[in-house]
């Protein structure tokens, strides 16, 4: 049977990566959706080479020349709204769109009862407890495209007994900026920033990463995907038992440890085609290997605890994650806007973490959960965050 995928994002890193995938087992996989934001000249030519039956552009204004350059017989649609409308059109949404405008995607996919293959982490993280709500959709599943959490979702099924899960590891490469103090921080540049050492990524999360920005929104991502209650997994572990460690080498994508002591761990070279192929084919397995480890060559493999004085981003994380309610949205928000400015050269590296410092600081305790909230507070803390960097001398 023909596993149908809508790729949403489908020109970025992760929707390129998608189309690979597929490629690879064109017999149990076909594309029949691809959607993007404003890449209308990337989409036609992936229309061209991959034949879906839908093609779909958030830019409405872009509809005419999308419509222009696709096979004919392609259904095309164009707007705000069209994305969502794409995740529910097939068996399997990937959703690729960088930051929170793939909130949407990842709602219209699961309130459509379909499986979401979720590499967008900043939807979940933002809007969790609206997330959870669609999760229980009769027929919805969500699998993590991100590495980290595509690792855990594996080691997790290394055991029946979910109550003897003691502590869940997710690794970090560190980044580009592993090991500099914080006084040798203060000058990079974002060339530096956005030359990582083992993933090929976009440059959001790629700064994210440097930062490791990444890493705390990983870690709220997996307290919502493993660590609540009202989760797939359906255990209790919560922010007090998943850990951070700095693991250079990007092998080791994440490691969960058990009531006995035992640590099971998820292993490959560092490629997303396998936590994509994965998410597609869950509970099977995709037959054709991605980034395999030739075990026959010497490798060593280095474990250390972050810095977190270097790299305030984590707490930062770590006490929006506690804090609950809006204020992960708050976190996300605001440093979707200092990432912005810092790639724009509007303030510098070591910035970014006191924008969102600021705009954390000034949570007002909300504990919403609709959507309303999350949308309200993500609003909020963008013109707070605006504000701060105004503060700062950066035009927006
Ligand atoms: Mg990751």
């Amino acid at each position: 049977m023909t596993t149908t995928v809508a790729v949403v994002g489908s020109t970025g890193s992760i929707g390129t990566q998608t189309i690979e995938v597929v490629a690879a087992d064109p017999d149990r996989y076909r594309i029949t959706a691809l959607a993007a934001g404003r890449s209308v000249d990337a989409l036609i030519d992936q229309a061209r080479a991959v034949r879906p039956e839908v093609v779909a552009i958030a830019d409405a204004g872009l509809r005419d020349r999308l419509a222009a350059g696709v096979p004919e017989g392609t259904t095309v649609l164009a707007g705000a709204e069209a994305l969502a409308e794409v995740a529910a059109m097939a068996d399997v949404c990937v959703n690729g769109v960088v930051g929170f405008a793939g909130l949407p995607v990842t709602l219209g996919c699961l309130e459509a009862g379909k499986r979401l293959a979720l590499a967008n982490k900043e939807s979940l993280i933002a809007a969790g407890p609206v997330v959870q709500r669609a999760r229980r959709t009769p027929g919805a599943e969500l699998v993590p495209v991100d590495s980290e959490h595509a690792a855990v979702h594996q080691c997790l099924r290394a055991n029946d007994e979910r109550a003897r899960v003691s502590r869940i590891q997710l690794t970090a490469s560190g980044g580009p900026f592993r090991g500099r103090t914080r006084d040798e921080l203060l000058d990079v540049t974002i060339d530096d920033a956005l030359a990582h050492p083992t993933w090929s990524m976009g440059p959001k999360i790629t700064i994210d990463s440097s930062t490791l920005m990444n890493k705390g929104l990983e870690v709220i991502e997996a307290n919502e995907l493993f660590g609540h209650p009202a989760g797939d997994e359906g255990f209790d572990v919560g922010f007090d038992e998943i850990d951070v460690v700095v693991h250079p080498q990007s092998i080791v994508h994440s490691m969960v440890t058990y009531s006995d002591g035992s640590t099971i761990a998820q292993l490959s070279d560092p490629t997303m085609h396998l936590p994509i192929g994965y998410a597609l084919a869950y509970p099977d397995r995709f037959r054709s290997p991605f980034g395999a480890i030739d075990w026959t060559q010497p490798m060593t493999l280095e474990f250390s605890a972050p810095d977190t004085e270097a790299f305030p981003c984590l707490e930062l994380a770590y006490v929006a994650g506690r804090l609950g309610g809006t204020a992960p949205a708050w976190l996300s928000a605001a440093n979707e806007e200092a990432v912005d400015a810092f790639l724009k050269g509007g303030i510098r590296w070591v910035d970014i973490p006191l924008v969102i410092e600021t705009v954390l600081d000034a949570h007002d305790g909300d504990a919403g959960t609709t959507l309303e909230a999350v949308l309200d507070g993500d609003a909020h803390a963008r013109a707070l965050a605006t504000a701060e960097l105004g503060r700062l001398g950066v035009a927006r």
